[in-house]
């Protein structure tokens, strides 16, 4: 049974260097991360459409004052 060199847990399969893969991560860092198989391309920002999302929140603040006022008027 393979046991990791720094905590001695138990491990399924023996690794390169020995430690568990929590212990790897302690003592050596996190992975690098991968670079993206797709490139990333800048998204220009469309000035021309509305943002619908901006205005419906707009909306709900205020329907919120409207109930508000109606809430203190009664
Ligand atoms: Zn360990």
């Amino acid at each position: 049974m393979t046991r990791c060199n720094r905590c001695g847990r138990t491990l399924k399969a023996p690794t390169a260097t020995g430690l568990g893969p929590t212990c790897e991560r302690y003592v050596l860092g996190s992975k690098p991360k991968r670079a993206p198989a797709v490139e990333r391309r800048t998204v220009k920002r469309d000035e021309l459409t509305p943002d619908l999302f901006a205005e419906d929140a707009r909306q709900a603040v205020r329907r919120g004052f409207a109930a508000a006022r109606e809430r203190l008027a009664a």
